[in-house]
């Protein structure tokens, strides 16, 4: 009785109705988009601290017929939610490895890395290790130019299953790094443990220490630790020319943000790599 009680709130709730319609509509959407291949990767550049290119981020936007390019902050919560993060995770894991193989064939461009956010749901799948295996085998891109990024909060989730499936990977060659580093809930007694190469520091931070906020001293930690375990760090969000000279001096290895570029459609990327 409680339990309809419950329900029949919900259902007379106009607010959440209208919420919960939305979402349905959306995971249709969502559904819909998927077969008819309306998802695209843009990819933003990750420069060296002195303006070298080291590789991309692969960022997926949702091109609707009706309301143009959807933001992946609007969808990717909505994918989580009814799972169609795993065929979409799959398509970017696969579309990023096809650019990793098209890049290997040019001495321009083989070097460079191309960075993958994947999602808690999508990591912690049973199969995650072989999808990502089977992503690079299928296209024939080089497993150590790939690098997936990672949540703390997702490291923190079953740390023993974690643990397994990133040495497997690393093994293969595939590198990590931690996305928004420092707004989660990070344990430094498990972060040693995990084969992670690279710590990105949250945008939020940035910004914070250039308006002489308590992020100075963040980003100051962050650099520290990753010195001790022996990762590289990289900051995220520099838009501003101060921004690059205060992570410069706090000894960031690498940036990413509007300064250096925004993240660029293909052909874009392509046109930014040439004028190289
Ligand atoms: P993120 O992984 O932290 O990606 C960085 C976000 O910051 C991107 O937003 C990027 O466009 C934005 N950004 C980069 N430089 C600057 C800057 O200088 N200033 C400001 N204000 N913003 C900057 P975007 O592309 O909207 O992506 C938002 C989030 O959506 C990502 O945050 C990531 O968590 C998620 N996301 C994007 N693509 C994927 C994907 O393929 N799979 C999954 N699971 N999540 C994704
Ligand atoms: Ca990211
Ligand atoms: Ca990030
Ligand atoms: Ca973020």
């Amino acid at each position: 009785a409680k339990a309809a009680g419950r329900s029949a709130i919900c259902f007379f709730d106009p607010v959440m109705q209208s919420r919960v319609s939305a979402r349905a509509a959306m995971e249709a959407d969502l559904r819909r988009a998927l077969a008819n291949q309306e998802f695209e990767l843009h990819y933003q550049p990750l420069a060296g601290m002195t303006g070298e290119l080291a590789g991309v981020e692969a960022l997926v936007r949702w091109r609707h017929p009706e309301r143009g390019l959807i933001s992946p902050i609007e969808f990717i919560p909505v994918a989580e939610d009814t799972n169609m993060i795993l065929p979409l995770g799959r398509w970017v894991l696969t579309e990023a490895c096809r650019l990793l193989s098209r890049w290997a064939n040019d001495q321009r461009t083989a070097s460079l890395e191309v960075a993958v956010n994947v999602s808690a749901i999508q990591f912690h799948r049973p199969d995650f290790v072989e999808q990502v295996l089977a992503a690079l085998s299928q296209t024939g891109a080089r497993p150590d130019r790939l690098r997936l990024e990672l949540t703390e909060s997702l490291l923190l989730k079953d740390v023993e299953g974690t643990v397994e499936k990133m040495q497997r990977l690393r093994a293969a060659g595939v590198r990590f790094a931690v996305d928004d580093f420092g707004t989660g809930y990070s344990s430094l007694s498990y972060l040693h443990r995990l084969p992670i190469s690279q710590l990105k520091i949250d945008r939020s931070f940035i910004w914070d220490a250039s308006r002489g906020g308590h992020g100075a001293a963040i980003v100051r930690m962050i650099v520290a630790l990753g010195k001790t375990l022996e990762m590289s760090v990289l900051a995220e969000g520099v838009e501003t020319a101060e921004q690059l000279a205060f992570v410069t001096e706090e000894g960031c290895h690498y940036y990413q943000g509007y300064l250096f570029s925004k993240p660029l459609p293909y052909n874009e990327l392509v046109a930014f790599i040439a004028r190289y």
